[in-house]
């Protein structure tokens, strides 16, 4: 296709985005956009707990240091500083059905591979310098997130100032529930987060012990890019995070959402 047409479908795509609602702009989109391409490329999608609808996933966005235990336990100062944040793929994305032990693989390259117990909130609306008292308007849902660390890449690249990307932001890296609508189970704001390995409970805390609430993470985070629908946030972990090996099974909970379980094999 010649790229002054391609543009004008991008164009009459993007008013189609500017005005529909979500379900008819992905539709009249895809009529409008009849692109061509030598090979598929597979969206990632997240099941919505009640509903026949799935979640199109944009971007994951992560909080890191937000417990200030935890901070302090990777050897930071967790007087509120500001916020920081890293992203993985999409595609990272491992879905975990509750009731269900999926197999997690353990990944290439390390031989210190972290868990980290975390909520997730799923974005419906976006916005840029998003107010705090507006933040929560755009979470549509919440669900239970494991942020899989290659620890030793993770401090390696960070020794030697380079990009973390190889320690989180490897395949498989995001295993989560099904997201629950915050219409029904409401907004997280306080209630036990643990995380067992074999039955052993290794992480243990209160969502209220967040740095940086899901509001604020939101507000913070729209400052530095403009968030839109399908955007995920994974919210920090609480302290006490370390290894699993091949055979370990990982429980991880957040009071009023299903538990999620994993066997790295
Ligand atoms: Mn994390």
């Amino acid at each position: 296709m010649p790229t002054n047409k391609r543009r004008e479908l991008l164009q009459a795509a993007a008013a189609l985005a500017a005005t529909g609602v979500a379900t008819q702009t992905r539709a009249a989109a895809d009529t409008a956009m009849t692109i061509r391409t030598p090979f598929e490329v597979a969206d990632t999608f997240i099941p919505i707990a009640g509903s026949a609808e799935q979640f199109p996933v944009r971007r994951i966005y992560c909080i890191g240091r937000n417990y200030a235990a935890h901070a302090r336990e990777m050897g930071s100062d967790p007087n509120r500083e500001p916020p920081f944040f890293f992203q993985k793929p999409t595609d990272a994305i491992q879905i975990v059905p509750p009731g269900e032990t999926i197999e997690h693989p353990y990944p290439t390259l390390t031989k210190n591979y972290h868990y980290e117990v975390e909520l997730v909130a799923a974005l419906a609306k976006g916005g840029r310098n998003v107010p705090l008292d507006r933040a929560l308007d755009l979470v549509y849902a919440y669900t239970v997130g494991l942020d899989m660390t290659r620890r030793d890449l993770q401090r390696a690249m960070g020794d030697e100032k380079k990009p973390w990307e190889i320690g989180k932001s490897f395949d498989h890296s995001a295993p989560l529930g099904p997201l629950q609508p915050a219409a029904k189970v409401g907004h997280m704001k306080d209630g036990a987060i643990w995380l067992k390995v074999n039955g052993q409970v290794k992480q243990n805390a209160n969502l209220n012990q967040m740095i940086w609430s899901v509001a604020e993470q939101i507000s913070k985070l729209s400052e530095a890019f403009e968030l839109a629908p399908g955007d995920i946030i994974y919210s920090g972990t609480p302290e006490n995070v370390g290894p699993v090996i091949k055979g370990d099974i990982i429980d991880a909970h957040i009071d009023g959402l299903p538990d999620i379980r994993v066997r790295i094999i």
